[in-house]
């Protein structure tokens, strides 16, 4: 084992004590977070509670925001002056499962390679921010911060950004308004100021049962689940011939993608129900509801009548399953300045995914997204992070420091 790797495997075991005392590296304490197997499916709490017990060892309080039952939390915590203007700097401690996929190393113990390259699940998507946040606490403590620092630690941000709603709610209503919140989920450190709206929904087709030998008796709930999948098929061509050229994110256009189909019981029997699982993403300045809108319009005032024509009892129930803001670069001027002085570049960029940035824009304060390593990484088998992505995140936030010791 060469040196770096034992220092990653003895930092994996220390409590959180240990680690306030002997103050841990990001690589380190990025050993310390891997180590918690924190799928969404799973409770997220031995990471968190290890984490509020390692911030109080270094005299800070940590705020627990639990789920409904209880089973996960966030946390926020500020270090420095009750003043406003501080920063808030955010990321989610929930990972994707790694079922199925064909890891080299143990997914939850954190390895260096000779390349260069830190291995394990959420070492880029996206424990590598919050380490790095973590790491820093003993610098934020000694620093004579003239603004606050905020941290936002969510849960079940893979699943749909449902812990950050009530996190951004909590935190924003607790602290003195900050000026700008830096959303830490993998750029390669670069400035992100505009995101896609994502919404998903479930849609749940009630038929009626017959034999598939007498299809007049019935209402398959498959088909008509089959007929609205074709309409969105069609409505996305539409979108696609109104791709944009004023932004630089891939394809360009809004995009939907029925994820998961559930229903039927059996060849010879027409189903009595089927289940979609389908979402969208539209661009940033695009009317955010348009797909939804359109979908219920059609979904109650075509299909429905069409199904209860056959049987009075067939039903199609449309719900919100997430709702993930997108966030406009014209919004987010000032947090987009600071993140690019910080990171010493002179450019940003647009994505096409959701992150919980717009759930923090939403409460009025501009947001960026700007963390270590490269999203292509995420939610793969050997999942990595550069350690030349940690140096630069450990450079952005000493310069985060200067800036607010000098406010
Ligand atoms: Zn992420």
């Amino acid at each position: 084992m060469t040196p770096a790797n034992q220092a990653l495997a003895a930092a994996r075991t220390l409590s959180p004590a240990e680690a306030a005392h002997a103050p841990l590296g990001t690589a380190e304490m990025l050993s310390r977070l891997v180590a918690f197997d924190t799928t969404s499916r799973n409770s997220n709490l031995e990471l968190i509670h290890w984490v509020r017990d390692y911030l109080a060892a270094q005299g800070v309080v940590a705020t627990l925001v639990p789920s409904e039952d209880g089973a996960k939390a966030n946390l926020y915590a500020s270090i420095g002056p009750a003043a406003e203007g501080g920063i808030v700097l955010s990321g989610h401690t929930d990972v994707v499962p790694v079922d199925g996929q064909p890891w080299s190393t143990d997914p939850w113990a954190l390895v260096e390679k000779p390349d260069g390259k830190l291995y394990g699940r959420g070492s880029c998507d996206m424990k590598g921010f919050v380490a790095a946040v973590l790491a820093h606490v003993p610098a934020f403590k000694q620093a004579r911060l003239k603004v606050p620092m905020h941290f936002a630690f969510s849960y079940d941000e893979e699943v749909g950004c449902l812990g950050a709603h009530s996190l951004a709610e909590r935190l924003m209503g607790d602290v003195p308004k900050p000026r700008a919140v830096v959303v830490g989920e993998p750029t390669m450190m670069g400035v992100v100021n505009a995101q896609n709206w994502g919404g998903g929904l479930i849609a749940t087709f009630t038929g009626f049962e017959a034999h598939s030998s007498m299809t007049h008796l019935g209402v398959s709930a498959i088909h008509f689940a089959g007929e609205f999948i074709h309409w969105l098929n069609v409505l996305q061509e539409e979108l696609a011939a109104r791709k944009r050229t004023d932004i630089d994110t891939v394809p360009g256009h809004t995009t939907i993608n029925v994820g998961v189909i559930n229903g039927g019981t059996a060849g010879n029997i027409l189903a009595r129900e089927c289940v979609l699982n389908w979402g969208y993403r539209t661009l940033p300045g695009d009317d955010a509801m348009e797909v939804e809108r359109r979908a219920e319009a059609y979904l109650m005032g075509e299909l429905l009548p069409r199904m209860r024509a056959k049987h009075p009892s067939a039903n199609i129930d449309l719900k919100r399953r997430s709702m993930v803001p997108g966030i406009k670069a014209e919004e987010n001027v000032v947090a987009t300045e600071l993140a690019l002085q910080w990171t010493g570049s002179n450019r940003t960029f647009a994505v096409p995914y959701g992150t919980e940035a717009g759930i923090f824009r939403a409460h009025g304060v501009p947001t960026v997204i700007c963390g270590p390593g490269d999203i292509s990484q995420a939610h793969q088998p050997d999942e990595f992070v550069a350690a030349s992505q940690l140096k630069a995140c450990d450079a952005f936030i000493a310069r985060m420091i200067e800036w607010a010791e000098r406010q």
